[in-house]
Parts: structure tokens; sequence; C-alpha cells
């Protein structure tokens, strides 16, 4: 932007980023089993699922339209600019060795708020990761 990196990194407190996901229909969501790809990605980010935590896909009834969903819910990660870190930003422009850095020192990703979400059962690993949706077994 023309503005010189020291001064764009000696005022900047903190970065949010959000993304929106739809809200499981609390009236309808149906229990399931979390399948061995889903597992392998808790894995990849650091995170387990506890033992017994069923992960949930919308059906759709009255309540949501027959959707599935109803409402939103924001997934977040917050990077905050602690003294390393800037001085991390200062000889390192690009935005990627940034947030590489942040995570090494204990920021949690966007993806790893989305996927304690998931445990919580209040959205589904298709409105995280994207991909097609996952019908529970009969
Ligand atoms: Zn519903």
């Amino acid at each position: 932007m023309g503005i010189p990196s020291y001064l764009v990194v000696s005022t900047l407190k903190a970065v949010l980023a959000q993304r929106l996901a739809r809200r499981l229909c609390k009236k309808c969501k149906k229990e399931r089993e979390p399948l061995p790809e889903e597992i392998e990605v808790f894995k990849e980010n650091n995170m387990e699922i506890p033992k017994g935590v069923k992960f949930y896909t919308p059906v759709g009834c009255d309540e949501c339209n027959d959707t599935g969903y109803k409402g939103r819910v924001g997934i977040h990660e917050l990077l905050i600019m602690t003294p390393s870190l800037k001085k991390f930003a200062l000889k390192e422009y690009a935005s990627d060795p940034l947030t590489e850095q942040a995570r090494k020192e204990g920021m949690r990703t966007i993806i790893q708020d989305g996927l304690e979400k998931i445990l919580m059962g209040i959205t589904t690993v298709r409105e995280v990761l994207g991909g097609g949706e996952i019908k529970p077994k009969e």
C-alpha cells in the first residue's frame, strides 16, 4: 500500500479473521460417528476427538425449512501482535510466514476453532472444511 512496514507493524495490535458457518438445526440434526478421514484432519491440526463425541448430519424439518441448518456461527482466528511477532514481521513481508510463526507461538487457527465447534455439535464438517455433506449410516 506504500506505507512503510515498520509503521504498520508498530501500530498493529491484533488481526481477527472471521468466517460464518451455518449452525445445525437443533431439532433435526442426526448423530453419526466421525469418519477415519475426519479423525485424520483433527490429527493434522493437532486436535483430538474425545472418546464418545458424536458428529452430526443436517436432516431438515419444519423448523429449518428442510435445510438442516438454522442461523449462523462465527469461527475465528485471533492473531495478537506479540513483541516477538513484531520483530518477525519486520523481517518477513509475506503474510504466510507471519501466521506460520503465530501458530508456532500457540495461536489457535480458524480451522481449529471450526473443528472445536464440530466437537460441540454446533456445525458440520462440511461447513468448516467444505466438500459434500456426509450422510449418517442407517
Ligand atoms: Zn430442522
